[in-house]
């Protein structure tokens, strides 16, 4: 429980004081290969694949395209680098958290620059991608520093005469399939802790999002970890993503994304060498706002979990449940705040909301190569809009099913991929906007009478990522929390998120916990 150290909060905090942050204003790409071994190496299939900012549609640059046998050179590098006897393996504890720290302070070091890529690969604004994902980033490798020294077995005192203890080991080589909403943080959640226990990393950055990764492997190498502790392999998921969900030299799978890629991931694994997975997936997540809350608050924190990063987050807050006394005075505040909100260029220091995320084409690398009449017909007018169009697919979905259309629900006119900030009342629990994942800048409010009955209807998903309840009244706050079927409970706040506490989710959330 919270009042305050949301992602937001922390933004406005450290927002205010001047001067800003500003922009690199044209960052020089210089990592575009895959990195295996601190080596930047060329795909062994020739094949490369652009990544396009959402913002302008324009292609950013090519990267080299990592497949299964890239993935399987990866693999032999993260290994041989963490076999018994090994520089990493023999490595003093402590410094193994001295060289997190460096990274830490390599990424304090190029912090602007990653925001900005950060920025031109996903549309975030650039200052959230500053504040947030940079904070976040460099707070949990600075958390995981710490633990390297204090991962401690048990004496167990058995009977006879006997000295009975465990020790932790490694689990071995790690493998890592991220999303494209989060790239760098996730790239710290997943190698952090990996690195932090002395075990070696496989991981694969988004298609749509390589660029903050690979300026990451540069850094890996510059703070002095061994060859083959980090290596880096953009792809594709069905390619270079299977590859490590089946692979039978990987010890265990972490995986951030869709719930349907978190099914084909544990499927893989079971069939190949039973390696342990993480999972951490889909939600729909409801906040519970009492008549007895602070209402100009609870407007606040609910609608930035909404449409905090355009709604691409798996924490989206999209299902707001009010009370019936306060239900009017709640929308009516969410549209005139929602109506407010500064859509714009990600890189401009007034912008709150940027497009959505533009996929690379998959077909555009297959293709590229020996047709380049299809590849200059597909850069100039087709980048794929599959996000773009499925939010608005939905929104239909709520207009039709009866939903009010209180402000937004459609794009924004003449720009790549921006949606306006989009809020439904009168949602109902059946309709496709109340059931499925948006993963858009979509709020939908509904009303509710009694306690029971709320909990009832906030618990009824197959998801329970995170829950949020709002109110005074400390009793009602513990005893509606406890009831939530989620991995995290806000209580007057949404979105806090701290290397220090561990996130993940019930049912088809996923399974395991991150940090
Ligand atoms: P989203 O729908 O949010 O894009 P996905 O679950 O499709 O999320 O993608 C998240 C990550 O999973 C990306 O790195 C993507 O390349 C990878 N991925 C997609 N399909 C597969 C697959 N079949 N096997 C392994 N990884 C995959």
């Amino acid at each position: 429980m919270a009042q305050n150290g949301t992602i937001e909060n922390g933004l406005a905090r450290n927002a205010c004081p001047p001067p800003l942050p500003q922009p690199v204003k044209i960052p020089e790409i210089k990592h575009t290969k895959i990195f295996i071994n601190n080596e930047w190496h060329t795909s062994i299939k020739g094949k490369k694949f652009p990544t396009i900012n959402p913002a302008t549609g324009v292609k950013i640059c090519d990267v080299e395209e990592a497949d299964k046998a890239d993935v399987d050179e990866a693999v032999r590098a993260a290994r041989a680098a963490g076999q018994r006897g090994s520089e990493w393996r023999l490595m003093d504890a402590s410094s193994r958290g001295r060289l997190l720290h460096r990274l830490a302070d390599l990424l304090e070091r190029e912090r602007a620059v990653l925001a900005t890529l950060e920025s031109m690969d996903t549309g975030k604004p650039f200052l959230h991608a500053f504040f947030v994902d940079l904070d976040g980033s460099i707070k949990t490798l600075r958390y995981y520093a710490g633990w390297t020294d204090k991962i401690h077995g048990k004496t167990m005192p058995v009977d006879e005469n006997f000295v009975c203890f465990t020790k932790h080991e490694p689990v071995g080589v790690c493998g890592a399939i991220i999303p494209w909403n989060f790239p760098l943080l996730m790239f710290m959640w997943k190698i952090a802790p990996a690195l932090a226990c002395g075990n070696t990393v496989v991981i694969k950055p988004a298609e749509q999002t390589p660029l903050t990764a690979l300026h990451v492997g540069a850094i890996i190498k510059e703070a002095g970890f061994p060859p083959g502790v980090v290596n880096i392999v953009p792809g594709f998921g069905p390619t270079a993503g299977a590859a490590i969900a089946s692979h039978m030299n990987i010890d265990k799978v972490a995986f951030t994304g869709s719930t349907e890629v978190g099914q084909l991931i544990k499927a893989a694994a079971a069939k190949s060498n039973l390696k342990r997975v993480t999972l951490e997936l889909g939600g729909k997540n409801p906040c519970i706002v009492f008549a007895d809350s602070d209402l100009q608050s609870a407007v606040e924190e609910t609608q930035k979990g909404a449409f905090f990063n355009q709604g691409q987050a798996c924490t989206a807050a999209s299902r707001i449940y009010v009370e019936e006394p306060v239900y009017d005075e709640f929308v009516r505040l969410s549209v005139e705040r929602a109506k407010n909100i500064v859509i714009g260029d990600p890189l401009e220091p007034r912008t709150s909301h940027g497009p959505q995320v533009s996929y690379s084409f998959e077909l555009l690398s297959v293709f590229s190569s020996c047709v380049q009449i299809v590849y200059v017909f597909l850069l100039l007018g087709q980048i794929d809009q599959h996000q773009f169009d499925k939010i608005l697919e939905l929104v239909d979905s709520g207009k039709k099913e009866g939903a009010m259309l209180e402000c937004g629900g459609c794009a924004v006119e003449d720009r790549g991929l921006f949606i306006h900030p989009t809020i439904f009342s009168d949602v109902k629990d059946h309709m496709r906007i109340a059931k499925e994942e948006i993963f858009g800048p979509v709020q939908c409010i509904m009303k509710f009478k009694t306690q029971e009955e709320v909990i009832n209807r906030a618990n009824s998903s197959h998801y329970g990522l995170t829950a949020a309840v709002f109110t005074r009244d400390i009793h009602r706050a513990m005893s509606v929390s406890a009831a939530m079927e989620a991995g995290t409970v806000w209580v007057n706040c949404y979105n806090a998120l701290h290397a220090q506490a561990p996130f993940g989710g019930y049912k088809m959330s996923g399974n395991g916990r991150e940090l």
